[in-house]
């Protein structure tokens, strides 16, 4: 069965997309640590991040360096931290939480945002990856 990251790429399931291009796809995390906090995953689906071919693995990286400089821009903080879990979804995927102090990084402590702000996030993030 496919995973829920390979129903939001085929648009079976919404999510609040910041960025896209023909191998990879950045979405807001529905249970955000932060405000802007974000999942960056290849569509090709492959539980294990090390699982994936070199290629897919480096520009899986730099598609989520690009995406990060994406949301320094759009939400502030005092930098963007990145992290592989992977235990939740079997669907590679690496987190980009804006971070204002190394607490932010608690992946403990979900929040739920109104609908009206994950929007406006989205496309605020959307908006400087277009720049790039
Ligand atoms: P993990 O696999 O442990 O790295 O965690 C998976 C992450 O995916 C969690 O932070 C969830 O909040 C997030 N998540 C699960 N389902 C969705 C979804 N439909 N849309 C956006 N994020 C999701």
């Amino acid at each position: 069965m496919a995973s829920i990251f390979t129903r939001i790429v085929n648009g079976e399931i919404p999510s609040y997309k910041v960025a896209e291009d023909d191998r990879f796809y950045a979405f807001l995390d529905i249970n955000p640590v932060q405000p802007g906090h974000t999942l960056v995953i290849p569509k090709q689906e492959v539980d294990y991040i090390f699982d994936l071919d070199n290629d897919t693995y480096a520009g899986l990286t730099l598609f989520a360096k690009k995406v990060a400089e994406a949301i320094k821009a759009a939400v502030t903080c005092r930098k963007v931290g990145m992290a592989v879990i992977g235990l939740e979804v079997p669907h590679a995927h690496i987190h980009l939480v804006p971070m204002q102090a190394e607490k932010d990084m608690d992946f403990a402590r979900h929040a739920e945002l109104p609908a009206s702000e994950m929007t406006a996030i989205a496309e605020a993030i959307a908006g400087q990856f277009a720049k790039l």
